[in-house]
């Protein structure tokens, strides 16, 4: 059994993971997803990348150092509203303190997009995934999906902004969108599916520790 250990503490996303990653098979090997807590690891991590992809590859690059042949997987999301400059980007969990409510966080941006006009309040969720094999090769993925911002809060599931994120073709926020529906069209969603393409199509796996062949590896130059 392949481990693939998720840098995360968060249930929901565990949980989503597991359900995206489902029958994975690495090399031929069945892949089972743990998360961090599952495989007694406990690491601070501090996410100082500029960008979502150099914060996942951060996370995950520094549980694998505790991940004795365990596949280390990681993320990193946020929200992009372009009339802000694309605040809070990566700043999303920081927004106003981390401690902050974000139904305080939510009535905020609206109020900061206050008479914006409809096609002015475009935004997207993004996330990306990293990806640290046990031979030290280093993948990634990066997927967005595509909204507005709201007039008001809108819906009691999800987490986050999701209330205050429309999906015009919906016509509903995100977190009026049961989980199914949200994991089919969410910005993690589709990161996770192309992950798991990356890793399915893999030509190898290997302990970097155990030997030295050096074959026909995917090398993903991105963010080594
Ligand atoms: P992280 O990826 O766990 O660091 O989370 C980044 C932050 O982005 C979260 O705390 C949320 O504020 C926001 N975020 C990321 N994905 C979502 C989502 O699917 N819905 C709502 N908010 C999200």
């Amino acid at each position: 059994m392949q481990r693939i250990i998720f840098a995360t503490g968060n249930a929901g996303k565990i949980r989503e993971i597991k359900m995206i990653l489902e029958n994975l098979k690495v090399n031929g090997e069945a892949a089972e997803v743990i998360s961090m807590k599952e495989a007694g690891i406990l690491v601070e991590v501090e996410e100082d990348g500029k960008s979502f992809v150099e914060n996942a590859v951060i996370k995950a690059k520094a549980v694998a150092k505790e991940a004795q042949g365990a596949i280390v997987m990681a993320d990193d999301s946020g929200l992009e509203i372009d009339y802000l400059n694309k605040e809070p980007g990566i700043y999303s969990a920081r927004y106003m303190g981390e401690n902050t409510s974000y139904h305080v966080k939510n009535k905020k941006l609206i109020e900061r997009l206050l008479g914006v006009p409809e096609e002015k309040r475009s935004a997207r969720f993004v996330c990306a995934i990293a990806c640290v094999l046990p031979d030290g090769r280093v993948l990634t993925e990066e997927a967005a999906v595509e909204g507005r911002i709201g007039h008001e809060e809108r819906g009691e599931n999800g987490f986050g902004y999701d209330p205050i994120f429309m999906i015009p073709a919906y016509g509903k926020s995100t977190a009026e969108l049961s989980e199914a529906e949200k994991n089919e069209i969410s910005h993690r969603g589709r990161a996770l599916r192309a992950m798991r393409v990356q890793l399915e199509n893999l030509s190898e796996v290997r302990d970097e520790k155990t030997d030295g062949i050096r074959g026909s590896f995917y090398e993903n130059t991105d963010c080594q």
